[in-house]
């Protein structure tokens, strides 16, 4: 079977101006019905660095803007999809690089067509919720990298 890779970029948004720390998820529509809920994330465009996709696809897919705060560890899966030859199957390597961003403005009312619903969940909830345990682990992380950043602030 053919073999690509294919690489993404995607940030965990996290916004700490209300009482409680809440995290951006995105629920995306799947074949089977189940919802899924992700992190934003989406395809590196050739002119674009990893960071700038992440910032992009982020304000795209949640309506709301973020500052890079620091780099997140990768992840990686593998899937299979239709080629453009009849039968032809294509095996993808999926590589994603995610960010910590800190919310600067914008909303959620105002997000991506393709994404069904997003919504800002408490660390607990979301890290229930995620759908993949990849992307669980990035949370995790995440969560650290935010406590160490309010710790650094002297918040
Ligand atoms: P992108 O958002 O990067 O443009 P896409 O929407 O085209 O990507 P993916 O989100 O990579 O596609 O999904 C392709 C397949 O991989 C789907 O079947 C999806 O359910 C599955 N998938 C997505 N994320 C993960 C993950 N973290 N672990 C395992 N499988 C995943």
């Amino acid at each position: 079977m053919k073999h690509e890779v294919e690489r993404s970029a995607g940030g965990v948004l996290i916004r700490g101006d209300e009482p409680q720390n809440k995290v951006c998820l995105i629920q995306v529509p799947t074949r089977g019905g189940n919802p899924s809920w992700r992190l934003p994330k989406g395809w590196i465009e050739p002119d674009e660095t990893s960071e700038e996709a992440a910032v992009r696809e982020t304000r795209e897919e949640t309506g709301c803007n973020g500052e890079l705060l620091s780099e997140l560890s990768e992840i990686e899966y593998w899937y299979t999809r239709r080629g453009d030859e009849p039968g032809e199957r294509i095996r993808v390597q999926k590589i994603v690089k995610f960010y910590v961003m800190k919310y600067t403005s914008g909303d959620i009312a105002d997000h991506d067509h393709e994404v069904e619903e997003v919504r800002w969940y408490d660390f607990k909830d979301a890290l229930n919720t995620i759908s993949y345990d990849a992307e669980k682990r990035v949370l995790q992380e995440a969560i650290h990298s935010w406590d160490a950043y309010l710790y650094r602030q002297g918040i």
